[in-house]
């Protein structure tokens, strides 16, 4: 019996004859059911049709990204360390050919996933690398395939590497997480931060919701917690949740500014 993967937002449940009768994670306010209704896949029929493109996006960092894109069409990134590569973010797609590949780099150390919209088909690509899927306890609940390699951390940050910390900063979902990478961007330090902290379309700029898919905004408090937790960290470059989307410079700033003009729009008195 094969495991069963929603379509639209890329959640796999637990092998059986037939797909649930709902996705959880859809159904919920932050994510959406299209008008034609659910739909399923498999891995199998999922990788008949699609394949992993890679993009090395600095040194020690590389894009995985599934085309034609499916589900939510957030990239996975692969984060070279000195004790071991660590997976950020993860997709439904692992076929034979990223397996190759990633075992070729080395494997991988751990897998750090930023909350549940993309934790997708974590639980094979831990059996297949042999390795721990680090998730914030305040999100357990949204885990819909349990799986022994799944770990969850409490608190506010987790070193899961030299110089690679998890920083739990809530908001889109409370257990919302952005990996903070001390080496990265030629030694000034990066921030991958999934739909947590969202890199926008100009990139010079991010912003932070509730729910995207239905454009549903955080408190100013919120956000005003989000950008005071990230102040103390040294980093120049935001990579977001999606090909294409990163602030290669000014990151610091960049989360200040777009926090402080988010909390004016908020509060202000345009009609
Ligand atoms: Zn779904
Ligand atoms: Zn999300």
């Amino acid at each position: 019996m094969p495991i069963h993967i929603c379509s639209t937002c890329g959640t796999s449940y637990p092998d059986a004859d037939a797909p649930p009768s709902r996705c959880p994670i859809c159904d919920d306010e932050r994510q959406y059911v299209p008008r034609t209704g659910q739909s399923w896949t498999t891995p199998e029929k999922l990788a008949g049709g699609h394949v992993n493109a890679w993009r090395q996006l600095e040194g020690d960092l590389f894009e995985i990204h599934t085309q034609p894109q499916f589900a939510i069409g957030q990239r996975a990134l692969l984060l070279r360390t000195q004790s071991g590569n660590i997976l950020w973010d993860c997709i439904s797609l692992l076929d034979d050919a990223t397996k190759t590949l990633v075992r070729a780099l080395g494997g991988l150390r751990a897998i750090a996933i930023s909350h549940p919209h993309y934790y997708t088909c974590m639980q094979d690509w831990a059996r297949a690398f042999d390795c721990p899927v680090h998730l914030h306890a305040a999100d357990a609940e949204w885990v819909m395939r349990a799986d022994p390699a799944v770990s969850h951390w409490d608190g506010e940050t987790l070193q899961i590497a030299e110089g690679v910390t998890l920083l739990r900063l809530g908001g889109h979902f409370p257990g919302g997480t952005v990996l903070h990478w001390a080496d990265g961007a030629g030694g000034h330090g990066a921030i991958l931060s999934g739909d947590i902290v969202q890199v926008a379309a100009d990139l010079g700029r991010v912003s932070f919701l509730w729910s995207y898919p239905n454009m549903m905004p955080l408190a100013a408090v919120t956000v005003r917690r989000i950008a005071a937790a990230l102040a103390p960290w040294r980093f120049d470059r935001i990579y977001g949740a999606f090909p294409g989307r990163q602030v290669m410079s000014g990151g610091g700033r960049a989360v200040e500014r777009s926090a402080a003009r988010y909390v004016e729009l908020l509060g202000g008195s345009q009609a």
